[in-house]
């Protein structure tokens, strides 16, 4: 077993080398661009673009003329929901999404609104879940849009998007959704969930940085403006050259994903599984963040209760894994993910994100449970709180004085 150990697959993951070798030859003899119609160079890279695009689609249970090329899932997120509110704007300028997005869909949603549009953000429930009633409640007849991830980034917590799916078809609205952790982990069916624009990543999924997809449904057609003028490839919807071997990369990993998908499902939820008895069986005061039942077979986010995230991350660096204390940027703010699931400040800087993948072995899982155990055990036997928790003193009660 190799140090460091990687377990924050939410953040990205390493490049499948089956994937790397399909791509090798469109950066050597194959260096062609897509878009040159009149040479063998040209003609290759179209080809392997158009295969690739068949992959992606097959993914997701889309048709190739479906799916359009970005530079990743930030991308896709700001041409969904600006293209489609923008393309939209004379039905109404009303938009809904959640609490737990990602920041490319909530910061969208917030140009927008610094250009007139409103946005209803409706809350999530303690398990982290999206309540489909809550989105039904929030539509107005000005709604022209819902954006609802498929599984959260942090949680790992799978929303009902076949439910929500159901109401925005019912009510003429278009569903975008950010399916960015959920494919190729667990089925995702753009048909299954009536969802008419959805984003990908191929980083998220052991292909390449830097591409990604979004899809754009054709029956019934729904339109976007673009948000990159240019030369009009991708039929008008994104211009720019076409990154090739990202590409045909992209397409590899995703036929990779759903050929091992249910097997490696599996796998890894044994993994994760492992994980938590190990942590429960030595240490007291844990809590799972979100639901177990509705997650990414890959998720453990935990709590563990009076010990810092960042104390706790440098306490095993030699695992990486991402806190949900002060994650986002310089900010001391705890994740907003966890604190729209109603998870107190305390517990929130005490989390702990667990992201397991297709390379994480057994021997890790084991590594990483007695190296946690010890240092929670350190880091709380310094705790003058945890010593009074576990006296039966309720902190919530305690009247401190401040000695200035
Ligand atoms: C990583 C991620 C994104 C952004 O994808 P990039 O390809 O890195 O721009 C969007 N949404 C979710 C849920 C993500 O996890």
């Amino acid at each position: 077993m190799k140090l460091p150990i990687y377990m924050d697959n939410h953040a990205t993951t390493p490049v499948d080398p089956r994937v790397l070798e399909t791509m090798l030859p469109y950066f050597r003899d194959e260096f062609g661009n897509a878009a040159s119609k009149s040479h063998p160079f040209g003609w290759h890279a179209e080809e392997a673009v158009e295969a690739a695009r068949a992959q992606v689609a097959k993914l997701i249970g889309a048709s190739a003329k479906e799916m359009v090329w970005t530079s990743g899932a930030t991308e896709s997120n700001n041409l969904a929901i600006k293209g489609a509110a923008q393309f939209l704007k004379g039905k109404g300028r009303h938009l809904v999404t959640a609490a737990t997005e990602h920041k490319a869909v909530l910061d969208s949603m917030h140009a927008l609104e610094r250009d007139g549009w409103q946005v209803t953000v409706v809350g999530v429930g303690q398990d982290g879940r999206v309540d489909p009633a809550a989105v039904k409640a929030a539509l107005r007849p000005d709604t022209v849009l819902v954006s609802v991830m498929h599984a959260n980034n942090e949680t790992g917590v799978v929303n009902p998007v076949e439910e929500i799916g159901a109401i925005t078809r019912a009510a003429g609205v278009v569903f975008h959704c950010d399916a960015v952790q959920s494919a190729g982990k667990i089925p995702f069916d753009v048909e299954q969930a009536n969802v008419d624009l959805a984003s990908l990543s191929a980083h998220k999924m052991y292909g390449p940085k830097g591409v990604g997809a979004l899809y754009v449904r054709r029956k019934p057609r729904v339109r976007l403006v673009t948000q990159m003028d240019g030369g009009g490839h991708e039929r008008g919807f994104r211009s720019g050259t076409l990154n090739v071997p990202g590409i045909v990369g992209f397409g590899a990993a995703c036929e990779l994903a759903l050929a091992e998908r249910d097997t490696e499902a599996a796998r890894v939820l044994a993994l994760r599984q492992r994980l938590q008895r190990g942590l429960e069986a030595g240490l007291d005061l844990l809590t799972i963040n979100g639901s177990l039942a509705h997650r990414l077979p890959g998720n453990l986010n935990v709590s563990f209760a009076y010990v810092e995230g960042e104390a706790m991350m440098m306490a095993i660096k030699d695992v990486a894994v991402s806190s949900g204390s002060a994650c986002t940027s310089a900010s001391l703010e705890p994740s907003y993910v966890l604190r729209a699931m109603g998870v107190g400040d305390d517990l929130a800087h005490s989390s702990i994100r667990f992201g397991l993948g297709r390379f994480t072995t057994e021997e890790e899982v084991d590594y990483v449970v007695r190296l946690v155990i010890a240092k929670v055990m350190k880091l709380r036997d310094m705790s003058p709180l945890y010593e009074m928790a576990r006296e039966g003193i309720d902190l919530s009660r305690v009247e401190w004085v401040n000695p200035h």
